[in-house]
């Protein structure tokens, strides 16, 4: 093979629930993942150089060791002892630093494509223990599954073989949310705690969206408000624009609202304040 493309899509949180906070500094959690349909592409491609390049023209990619899809790359290049060298392109759709886990992602992909194209034979669990040690997002995306439950820091996969397909528009606001800032800030409330993944589960499965909507939570909410409040009327234009559901994905400050179908999904872009120019109609992939 001279060279491999490796799709690496998005998620979004359906749920996100913050435990409890760890010896180890990272928190407890408990989320359902959906993974959607807005992707970046990867390509790999084999070179003379025996070096590892990140090449990408999104200007907040970072092109060196500070790219997790390099940390993947050369984690499984010195396991294996593999000396060539290795091109690695990104065309970047997915907002960085967004709470939509594109890095995290692309560090999933190039993890899959490299157990190819080296023909590495590891299985999933192998490949989902590189991905843990290199993000908390990182594992989900090893598993070939729309949905799953993530436990620990995340990175504890269980996936859920439900197979509704969601639509949502998603939008993401051009500012800056730093996800140790928004978890620094977090206070944490141990009591009242309701069993958000039970409740929405069920819904899920049935596909009704009514209730889906109702059940979306996520507990870093009251901090990405408190940091940013003008995300009040952003949530407020969506259900205005006729949002079943809306719910703020990871740390944000991506949030996304749920449709009923695709052309409610259109309409509510269609509606929605132009302002905002990061607003994709995305689906369950
Ligand atoms: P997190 O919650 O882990 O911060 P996120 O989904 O909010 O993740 P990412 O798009 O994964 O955001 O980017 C987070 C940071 O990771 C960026 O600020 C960027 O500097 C760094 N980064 C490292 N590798 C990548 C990559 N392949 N793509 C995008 N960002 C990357």
């Amino acid at each position: 093979m001279d060279r491999l493309k490796v799709t690496s899509p998005a998620k979004l949180n359906l749920i996100l629930d913050v435990l409890a906070k760890r010896p180890d500094g990272y928190h407890e959690l408990q989320t359902i993942f959906e993974r959607i349909s807005l992707c970046d592409e990867i390509t790999l491609i084999p070179n003379k150089s025996r070096k590892i390049k990140i090449h990408s023209s999104h200007p907040h990619v970072p092109k060196g060791p500070g790219n997790i899809a390099y940390k993947a790359a050369m984690m499984l290049a010195q396991d294996f002892s593999i000396s060539e060298g290795l091109d690695i392109n990104i065309i970047k759709n997915i907002p960085v630093a967004a709470g939509l886990a594109g890095g995290s992602s692309n560090a999933a992909a190039v993890l899959l494509g490299l157990n190819r194209l080296w023909q590495l034979g590891l299985n999933t669990k192998a490949l989902a223990g590189y991905a843990s040690r290199i993000g908390s997002d990182v594992a989900f995306f090893i598993y070939n599954t729309s949905y799953a439950l993530g436990t620990g820091r995340g990175e504890l996969i269980r996936p859920l073989g439900i197979k509704t397909k969601l639509w949502h528009l998603l939008v993401t606001p051009r500012v800056k949310m730093y996800t140790p800032e928004v978890f620094a800030r977090l206070k944490l409330n141990l009591t009242n705690k309701k069993d958000s993944v039970n409740i929405l589960l069920p819904f899920l499965r049935k596909g009704d969206i009514v209730q889906l909507a109702g059940s979306l939570s996520n507990d870093l909410e009251p901090v990405i408000l408190s940091l940013r409040p003008d995300f009040i009327k952003l949530k407020k234009k969506l259900f205005d624009a006729g949002a079943s559901g809306v719910c703020f994905s990871g740390s944000g400050p991506s949030v996304f609202a749920l449709a009923k179908s695709y052309k409610h999904a259109l309409s509510l872009r269609a509606k929605f304040d132009k302002r905002y120019t990061q607003a994709f109609v995305v689906s369950t992939l």
